[in-house]
């Protein structure tokens, strides 16, 4: 195998394990856009979030097919994505909302560090005709990021007085 087979075949395995990321995004979100009630602003920004994630996954699959693996090749093996999957799997408890907001902050920036990653990769392999399509994908997920940060301190306002009103407020 050529030095340059070998990068290609690193930089195709970082398109998989980018392709089960945004699975993972899939079924992290939609769950949480469903229970969402008394957040309309959250529950709209994940709903765009999750279109977006559905065009990063077909964008993640143009790459890869061609690159010579099919779709039914993409198997998503569990990703172990060490604290971000404790931290998601929140059981149902009063300040649902505030976890989720935490834990969909770390996920955003787990996906840039993985597309900052992978666009090192992409030009390593040769690949410089990926670049703006990765780049799209990385765009979108800082986007969400400064989206979530900025909401952080409004989101906590809102549910800090829903809580004093007595109500549940949970999601
Ligand atoms: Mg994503
Ligand atoms: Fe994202």
């Amino acid at each position: 195998m050529t030095d340059q087979s070998r990068l290609l075949d690193l930089y195709v395995t970082g398109l998989k394990n980018a392709h089960a990321m945004e699975s993972q995004a899939l079924s992290i979100m939609r769950p949480q856009a469903s229970r969402i009630e008394a957040y309309p602003e959250v529950k709209s920004r994940i709903e765009r979030h999750i279109a977006e994630t559905e065009g990063q996954v077909e964008r993640l699959e143009g790459l890869l097919e061609q690159h010579g693996s099919s779709k039914s090749m993409l198997k998503d093996a569990a990703l172990s994505v060490a604290g971000t999957a404790a931290a998601l799997g929140h059981v149902p408890a009063g300040d649902e909302i505030l976890k989720n907001s935490f834990a969909d902050f770390a996920f955003e920036n787990f996906e840039i560090a993985s597309y900052k990653s992978l666009i090192v990769l992409a030009r390593a392999a040769g690949s410089e005709g990926d670049v703006a399509v990765l780049e799209r994908n990385l765009g979108e997920e800082e986007a969400m990021a400064n989206w979530l940060a900025e909401n952080l301190e409004p989101l906590t306002t809102k549910f800090a007085a829903l809580y004093a009103e007595g109500e549940r407020a949970k999601s």
